[in-house]
């Protein structure tokens, strides 16, 4: 990795020196470090007049200055870019990018050292077909500790709490697409193959746990990590909804709330699921059944996200286990026989999100950081791997990752696709938490229709599968 010496930290050398015109000189230059780094040499002279103007502010050290206050030395280390946030969106796109070629200083907040068997934990996340080649190009796929579970087919229901479904369903079966739609993926499992990769990856400085300074100007940022600085030609925000990076740099958002939280836990069950994913449409939400790989204990595993009212929501989810479960019975019918809740619930209040731009001076925004999408049917993940695919596809032999055009083509790729599918979510949210009787009616017509229209239900399988 390239790197360069500067002296920081320090009280500024003129102070030493004592001469105004120099200082007058110097805080210019300071306040105009971003313009003066286009018309200078990078280095002033082989005496170290000025080690590198990149990052100046509160450096520096003039020729003659034998004794600053506090010497100290520090180095400034080049990268291509920065991420900051290494959850599944920010780690995968750091990696996809070091196989590419590029240098990458990668953020986080939280310990990431490798994880030998973690805990079974419940959570899955229901990653479409199209998202693999990401993850694979990350090295990830090939490193998935527990075997991810095709969904082969998806049934879409829709009822009342305690009544059987409708007789208009809709059915995606996976051999209209020729292939399986997706997998179930443990959350663990990702993480399991996420750390050990970021750890061990060429072009890849990992921080974590550590959090990041940065301060970008017109050419690049400079990003400090504890005492460490990097400077980099662009940085990516992948640090989750409550973007700190976003908030900075002043992009705003706009909330969709739901009233809604989701219940989310694994499911022992007597009868095999087949690869079937249920997505069951109750009015207080809907109730999400999909398949996961058995474990030896539990052969018959399922991931459940169970939505519903605030309220209610939070009565479910510190029940005691007997009548939890039979709050999960009457809303699955017998569909999978007796059933057992395995391991701990999880519960996540429902808000939809979107930033009002993906991209400012040097930074962009990918994965939740700029879009949220109620997960009604699994997608917000998969479109942070969409954003990281496009990105990498992007920089492929870009000469400055971070110029302007550069940032402004991934919104214009990326922006109009997530919206899409944020608004898709909402208004099926919507049209489906309903009880009016003639809106219920229409849907279950509507579904059945869809359900005798191949072309259309190809479609929507394509794009369910990211494709
Ligand atoms: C109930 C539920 C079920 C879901 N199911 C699915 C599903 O089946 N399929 C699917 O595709 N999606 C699903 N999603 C959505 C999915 O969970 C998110 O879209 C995904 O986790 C976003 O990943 P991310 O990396 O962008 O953000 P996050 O997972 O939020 O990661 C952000 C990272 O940034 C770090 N960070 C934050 N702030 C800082 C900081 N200041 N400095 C340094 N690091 C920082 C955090 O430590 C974290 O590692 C579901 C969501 C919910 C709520």
């Amino acid at each position: 990795m390239a790197s360069r010496s500067m002296w920081r930290g320090c009280a500024l050398p003129y102070q030493a020196a004592g001469d105004i015109v120099l200082r007058k000189f110097y805080a210019n230059l300071l306040k105009n470090a971003s313009n003066m780094k286009r018309l200078l040499p990078e280095r002033l002279g082989s005496d170290g007049l000025i080690g590198g103007l990149s990052g100046l502010s509160g450096c520096g050290r003039l020729a003659g200055d034998e004794k600053p206050e506090r010497r100290c030395t520090m180095t400034i280390q080049d990268v291509d870019i920065a991420v900051i946030g290494a959850g599944p969106v920010g780690g995968t796109l750091a990696l996809a990018l070091a196989a590419r070629g590029r240098r990458v200083l990668l953020v986080d907040r939280a310990e990431l050292a490798p994880m030998e068997d973690p805990a079974f934990d419940g959570r899955g996340y229901a990653i479409a077909a199209g998202c693999q080649p990401v993850m694979a190009l990350a090295g990830i796929w090939d490193g998935l500790p527990y075997a991810p579970c095709p969904i082969l087919d998806i049934d879409v229901t829709d009822g009342q709490v305690g009544k059987r479904p409708s007789a208009l369903k809709l059915h995606f079966d996976h051999r209209a697409v020729g292939g399986a739609f997706g997998w179930i993926i443990e959350a663990r499992s990702i993480r399991v193959a996420l750390n050990k990769r970021l750890n061990e990856a060429d072009g890849i400085v990992l921080r974590a746990p550590a959090t990041a300074r940065v301060v970008r100007d017109a050419d690049g940022a400079d990003v400090h990590v504890g005492e460490e600085v990097f400077r980099a030609k662009l940085v990516v925000a992948a640090d989750g909804r409550n973007s700190a990076l976003r908030a900075e740099a002043g992009i705003r958002v706009t909330k969709l709330p739901y009233n809604q939280s989701a219940v989310v836990f694994a499911l022992a069950h007597q009868m095999p699921h087949n690869g079937v994913a249920l997505e069951h449409f109750l009015p207080g939400g809907p109730f999400a059944v999909l398949p996961m790989t058995g474990t030896a204990e539990h052969p018959n595993l399922s991931a459940v996200v169970f939505t519903e009212r605030d309220a209610l929501a939070r009565r479910l989810y510190a029940m005691e286990d007997g009548a939890f479960m039979r709050e999960v019975a009457v809303r699955l019918g017998g569909r999978l026989g007796a059933i057992e809740q395995v391991g701990r619930r999880w519960t996540h209040r429902l808000e939809a999100m979107y930033a009002h731009r993906y991209y400012d001076t040097r930074l962009l925004l990918v994965g939740d950081a700029a879009h949220g999408v109620h997960p009604i049917a699994g997608q917000g993940l998969n479109l942070g791997f969409q954003d990281a695919a496009a990105l990498v596809a992007l920089l492929e032999g870009a000469a400055d990752v971070g110029a302007p055009e550069v940032l402004a083509r991934y919104q214009a790729a990326r922006r109009p696709v997530n919206m899409a599918m944020l608004l898709g979510m909402d208004s099926l949210d919507r049209l489906f938490s309903t009880n009016f009787g003639p809106v219920r009616l229409a849907r279950d017509l509507g579904l059945a229709v869809v359900d005798r229209m191949p072309r259309l239900k190809r479609r929507f399988m394509l794009t369910a599968m990211g494709r």
